[in-house]
């Protein structure tokens, strides 16, 4: 946390401490460890990627090749009921990925049944075009999109200032009113896993957020800081990767591939980063590029038809995610010859990569399928970047555009 931070008048000492503490308290959590995403560099790649946390917690990748928004999907377990935090961006089947995965827990739980809820990080078009894969679904059902069907749902009784609460059974989540982004933006905190599943608030990438939110986008920054103050977080799963292993570099928008992409996990320490950031904005805030996100202020003038172009299915939504033809992308420079992914044996083991669609008969052969498909290149120095994140203490890095 930086001395900025720290002075500002706008935080209560109380968070600022708490906030601190926070960071202390997860002094000896580890981030997740994945295998390496597909990213649109091979020659082929599924449509869908799978990788286990745990035998209950699982993401999901949408290729970039069916959109480009290329969203992360995560389904968790509880024993009575699955919650599925976003439903893509459109392109291909998603549900086919979800039954397999839930008919293979029910398989290792004697047939127990599974009430499928889906949910939404917000409310933007490349995060609930596969809803309609759902609506028949037996014994699941779809929670709507507008901030009072989330409150409602999630049980979030002074929305965005309180705490909602979810039981899958033997597994309560917490839900984090995070607005600004989009009104019915929320974060999801699982005590389980300490994982916090971030949106598209805060992921690696372009944080878009309309100009005319900001103060909404900054006031969720500040409860988000509290929170982290009084809940161990392990990392931060975002939506979305958009920034390379080049520290401050993002990838072009609308890029077809993605190579030598930053690593999906977050260190907790970002969510000061991000408020500071927001602290120092100003009231005309300016887009901020940092070594892990870009905070990217959208220009008021922008409505969202005119960041959507008739390229972009994703975007079929009218509340869609702006961004796109908002301006100043950047092209990735030379690349460290370092890429995405340590390989921690616990969570190689772990990994499980489903290929839907494509006559998947077992975990394994999906698994050698992918492996095929996705070739890796080595990485004798292993994941530089990652290695340098400031998992345990107070964010360093610095953002090269000027303030
Ligand atoms: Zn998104």
């Amino acid at each position: 946390m930086s001395l900025r931070l720290i002075r500002s008048r706008r935080l209560r000492p109380a968070v600022v401490l708490g906030a601190l503490a926070g960071l202390a308290a997860t002094a000896v959590a580890r981030p997740p460890s994945f295998a390496p995403w597909i990213d649109g560099t091979a020659a082929r790649e599924p449509d869908m990627q799978v990788q286990a946390i745990d035998p209950d917690t699982f993401v999901l990748r949408q290729s970039v090749r069916t959109n480009f928004e290329a969203p992360f999907l995560y389904l968790l377990f509880g024993t009575d009921r699955a919650l599925l935090l976003d439903s893509g961006a459109g392109g291909l089947a998603v549900r086919p990925t979800v039954d397999r995965l839930v008919v293979r827990w029910r398989q290792r739980h004697g047939g127990r049944p599974v009430h499928l809820v889906v949910a939404h990080s917000h409310g933007h078009g490349d995060h609930h075009a596969g809803d309609a894969e759902f609506e028949d679904r037996p014994d699941t059902e779809v929670v709507g999109l507008r901030p009072e069907q989330v409150a409602a749902f999630f049980q979030v009784a002074d929305w965005p200032r309180g705490t909602g609460r979810y039981d899958l059974g033997g597994r309560v989540l917490a839900v984090v009113p995070t607005p600004g982004h989009e009104p019915a933006h929320i974060m999801v905190y699982d005590p389980r896993t300490q994982l916090l599943l971030s949106g598209d608030m805060l992921y690696p990438g372009r944080l878009y957020v309309p100009v005319s939110r900001f103060a909404e986008f900054r006031d969720s920054a500040a409860r988000l800081a509290a929170f982290a103050a009084t809940h161990p977080i392990r990392a931060l799963l975002g939506a979305h990767i958009e920034m390379t292993t080049t520290p401050g570099q993002d990838f072009p928008m609308q890029a077809a591939t993605h190579p030598h992409e930053h690593p999906l996990p977050l260190p907790p320490s970002a969510i000061a980063e991000l408020l500071a950031a927001t602290e120092h904005a100003g009231p005309a805030p300016t887009i901020d590029r940092h070594r892990d996100f870009i905070l990217y202020p959208r220009p008021a003038s922008l409505g969202p038809s005119s960041a959507i172009s008739a390229s972009q299915p994703a975007w079929s939504s009218p509340s869609n995610r702006p961004g796109d033809g908002l301006s100043r992308s950047s092209t990735p420079s030379s690349r460290p010859s370092a890429t995405i992914g340590t390989t921690s044996s616990d969570a190689d083991a772990a990994s499980q990569a489903i290929w839907p669609g494509k006559a998947c008969t077992s975990v394994t052969s999906c698994v050698v399928r992918v492996a095929a498909a996705v070739p890796h290149t080595p990485r004798p120095n292993g994941m530089r970047m990652h290695a340098a994140l400031p998992w345990n203490g107070p964010s360093t890095s610095s953002s090269p555009t000027a303030r």
